[in-house]
């Protein structure tokens, strides 16, 4: 526990927020040797999410030796499905993914975040240079040379940065002045974990519905997460059924491709939106994860970017720290910016476009949409590019994706 020490800058840089995304910045800064706090927040219940992890994720948790620690709890994707179940006049065939076509083992690993957290509050405990605090931030106080974070229990620590890792509604992004910008869909994603008396053979299926994907992600042994993206009110609907009628209106709309479905107990609600940072960082605070970006669950995107953030933010502080140069300047902050915005932009816009083209009830742009996913199935080296920028994008791969230690 760090105590009261306003005017000593002690730190290199506090994490706020103890959710993967943070968890990942503090222990990259603090395994490169840079001073860290990571201000974990005060216990909160943990839902039922899971992570489908893409192959760069993967190497990075591996270089950072979290990976080691619950790769027996995540399920390979070897084959990823895309099936148009919307019933309309203009449909798209079945599409494909097979990671063996681009030589991978797999696309990547589907986790539950409990897991996942737990393997990193494990690994972060382990490191000298983190100092884990299970309180919430309560102030955030910045001036020219260092950011004061004021805890629960009144006491404050001072660090030359603060990487606001606190979720959507950030208080490190407030604090910064930092404001947001975004729109809503007329969707809410639903989420259920399922055990099935058929095996998945990793395989990953999206059925495309008129109102939102529904999508099977393998989990290990005869276990599944599903992502159901419906309208509010469906949503509301499907919520309220008996356990029973539950099961088995998703074994219906899963077309019975897993058999028998038993729902485990625990159930999320997640309306869907995009909610942007409209700068990444300011005023000695940098944002990583949905405190920069909140995107739908589709494509499995959203903590891949944020893990590709912590890795960034983690990749400039270590080297400004080694250099003997203060980590929080506007230049590393615009730095950071420069190397985060174009990958967040592109990865919304094609989440946007793609769950745009399935609500959508004009002819012309789901002709367009089943034409593309048509090339796709057909043209073998748009399809393994496609797979490609999917698992790793070209424009931004931090060394820690790449294997590099920092
Ligand atoms: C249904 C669904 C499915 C998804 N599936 C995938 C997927 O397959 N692949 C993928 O890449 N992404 C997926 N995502 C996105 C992913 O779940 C999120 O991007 C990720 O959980 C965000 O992590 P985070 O660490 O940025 O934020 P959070 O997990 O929200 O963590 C923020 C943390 O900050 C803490 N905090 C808040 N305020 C304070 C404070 N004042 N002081 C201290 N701590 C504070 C909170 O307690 C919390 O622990 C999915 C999302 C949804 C909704």
């Amino acid at each position: 526990m760090i105590r009261p020490s306003l005017g000593a800058v002690e730190l290199g840089a506090a994490v706020v927020g103890g959710g993967p995304a943070g968890l990942t910045a503090a222990i990259a800064l603090a395994g490169a040797g840079v001073p860290t706090a990571l201000v974990a927040g005060r216990p909160r219940p943990a839902d039922n999410r899971t992570t489908a992890l893409l192959a760069g994720s993967v190497t990075a948790l591996e270089t950072l030796a979290i990976w080691q620690r619950c790769r027996a709890q995540a399920a390979p994707l070897r084959v990823m499905r895309i099936i148009d179940d919307t019933g309309r006049l203009l449909r798209a065939p079945e599409l494909r993914f097979e990671a063996a076509e681009i030589g991978l083992e797999a696309f990547g690993y589907n986790i539950e975040n409990r897991h996942l957290v737990a393997a990193m509050a494990e690994r972060a405990r382990e490191i000298a240079a983190l100092t884990v605090i299970a309180q919430d931030a309560v102030d955030i106080a910045i001036n020219a040379n260092a950011v004061a974070i004021t805890l629960a229990d009144d006491s404050t620590l001072v660090a030359r940065l603060a990487v606001g890792a606190d979720g959507g509604n950030s208080r490190c992004r407030k604090a910064a002045g930092i404001e947001t910008e975004g729109w809503t869909y007329p969707q809410t994603a639903l989420t259920f974990t399922l055990r099935h008396s058929r095996p998945h053979h990793d395989i990953s299926t999206e059925f495309h519905r008129a109102n939102g994907p529904f999508t099977l992600v393998p989990l290990p042994g005869q276990r599944s997460s599903l992502v159901f993206v419906t309208d509010p009110d469906d949503a509301a609907r499907v919520e309220a059924l008996p356990a029973g009628e539950l099961a088995a209106e998703i074994e219906r709309r899963a077309h019975s491709i897993l058999g028998k479905i038993e729902l485990e107990p625990e159930r999320g609600v997640f309306p869907l939106k995009v909610e942007r940072a409209r700068a990444f960082g300011a005023r000695r605070v940098a944002l990583v994860g949905e405190a920069a970006h909140v995107i739908p669950p589709i494509g499995a995107q959203g903590l891949n970017l944020g893990l590709r953030d912590a890795a960034t933010i983690a990749e400039l502080v270590a080297a400004a720290h080694h250099e003997g140069r203060d980590p929080g300047t506007d230049e590393l902050i615009a730095r950071y910016e420069d190397m985060r915005r174009a990958d967040v932009t592109s990865r919304t816009l094609a989440v946007d476009l793609l769950n745009r083209s399935l609500l959508s009830d004009v002819l012309p742009l789901q002709g367009v949409r089943g034409l593309g996913l048509t090339l796709l199935q057909h043209i073998g080296p748009l399809r393994r590019a496609a797979m490609r920028e999917g698992v790793a994008p070209s424009s931004a791969q931090p060394r820690l994706m790449r294997g590099q230690a920092l």
